[in-house]
């Protein structure tokens, strides 16, 4: 059956993704069986197989073993001494300037021995030092990492409109290539002073930036792998010094856990309220969370100030979700977020207009229905009104008398088939899900 998640738990074990998360197999929506911990951030038991039940009693010699191997499993340097071999990388001449493809580091002349037999990168610039998420290969494996980069469009445009919006520091939690643009801005721009802070689990990225420009950090359990050092370094950074606005914007991945990024960002929106004395009379971390259509309601369960933006937002290495040479494929994948909506001003040149009545950019193929009051497609295309259903539907769905509600022209009326998980249509289950396939 499905797995229910029971939230971080006080006390729990930790695998070295940091503290797991407390699971249980429910069956129409009861419990059912023995609790567990499993690892919060890796869905696929190959990246990572913690198991605890939550009544184990484990022996002291396999908890001595569980820290050595958690110990044995960080990585090779710290970010400290990754600042380091940066500062003496950036002295070499562009002739010793290595990468080494399969270790996904940067290597010193000392250390070239040991990667000769590997594939390397020669004559590394200042200019590719600038853009890791193009020198790096992306973690596309999408039970895990799902990095899945911003088309350089998208990344324009969101950069564009936090800064139309005022902000001046933005907190990047797994959006690195958002960071990227905002760090390579400011290193170019005399008058660009936006500021970013880049949380993500990639510890790679640990080579390129500062403690201050990065943090290794789980967002499906709230985990700062540096520790309160780290911790201490994202606090003062959601301190808005001077009358810096912050905003924090995350790109997760899709592969579910919502309950979990949404305990982790309350946590964050949490921390950034707390820097404040006043404490900012009640209002709201404004954040950005982009992520699927079809998790809207998931969403705004856990975050009922938020609304859903038309904005498509298309990627580079995503099979389906990027702006192909042969015209535009339609992503899935929107904006939520708890600024008014009539704020968010989207490109009219790529057809989104405003719809005066719902005071928010639509896109061209939302038609306003007059019966719904308001612009109703999620998915970019014309939707069709229902007066059985006393709602809009999809413009391929068309209403059965049997089921009592509208659905695909194909499908069984006996089966009450949830459908899958991730994009809501029947027929598959989510790990057959096309819509989370990589190039
Ligand atoms: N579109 C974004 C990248 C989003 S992909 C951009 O172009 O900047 C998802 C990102 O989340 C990746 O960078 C990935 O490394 C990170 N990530 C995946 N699991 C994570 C976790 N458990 N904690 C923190 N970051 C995670
Ligand atoms: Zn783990
Ligand atoms: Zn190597
Ligand atoms: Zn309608
Ligand atoms: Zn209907």
């Amino acid at each position: 059956g499905p797995l229910a998640l029971l939230g971080p738990a006080p006390g729990a074990p930790s695998c070295p993704h940091g503290p797991a998360l407390l699971f249980v197999k429910t069956s129409q929506g009861k419990e059912e069986g023995r609790r567990f911990y499993a690892c919060s951030a890796c869905r696929d038991r190959k990246d990572c197989n913690f198991f605890q039940w939550e009544d184990e009693k484990v022996s002291d010699t396999r908890l001595a073993a569980r820290k050595e191997y958690n110990r044995n499993h960080q990585p090779s340097f710290t970010h400290r001494q990754n600042v380091d071999r940066y500062k003496n990388f950036v002295l070499l001449p562009l002739s010793k300037r290595r990468f080494c493809q399969e270790c996904q580091q940067l290597i010193l002349p000392a250390e070239w021995e040991e990667h000769l037999d590997h594939q390397y990168l020669c004559d590394i610039t200042t200019t590719q030092l600038k853009s890791p998420s193009q020198l790096l290969y992306p973690l596309e494996n999408k039970k895990t990492n799902a990095q899945y980069l911003f088309a350089d469009r998208s990344c324009q445009f969101l950069l564009n409109l936090l800064v139309d919006l005022g902000f001046r520091r933005v907190l990047s939690v797994g959006t690195p290539r958002l960071h990227e643009m905002i760090q390579s801005r400011a290193s170019q721009e005399e008058e660009f002073s936006v500021r970013s802070l880049l949380l993500d689990i990639d510890f790679r990225y640990s080579q390129f930036y500062t403690e201050d420009e990065f943090c290794h950090y789980n967002m499906f359990n709230h985990h700062f792998f540096g520790g309160e050092a780290a911790r201490e370094t994202c606090r003062k950074f959601l301190y808005e010094e001077n009358g810096e606005r912050v905003i924090m914007v995350t790109d997760p991945p899709f592969g579910g856990l919502v309950e979990a990024l949404a305990s982790s960002f309350k946590k964050l929106m949490a921390m950034w309220k707390e820097t404040e004395k006043e404490g900012h009379d009640n209002k709201e971390m404004p954040m950005f969370w982009i992520f699927p259509y079809f998790f809207e309601s998931r969403i705004l369960d856990f975050f009922p100030s938020f609304s859903m933006m038309d904005y498509q937002v298309d990627y580079d290495n995503h099979a389906l979700y990027k702006h192909g040479k042969t015209g535009r494929r339609q992503s899935p994948v929107r904006i939520f977020t708890n600024l008014p909506p009539n704020m968010i001003v989207l490109p009219e040149e790529e057809g989104y207009r405003f719809c005066t009545v719902c005071q928010r950019y639509v896109s061209s193929g939302n038609q306003h229905c007059e019966i719904c009051n308001s612009c109703t497609s999620k998915d970019g295309r014309r939707w069709k009104h229902c007066v059985l259903c006393k709602k809009c539907v999809k413009p391929s769905w068309f209403h059965c008398s049997n089921c009592n509600c509208c659905t695909l022209q194909k499908h069984s009326c006996e089966k009450t088939d949830v459908g899958c998980f991730i994009c809501g249509e029947a027929g598959h289950k989510r790990s057959a899900c096309s819509s989370l396939s990589r190039s």
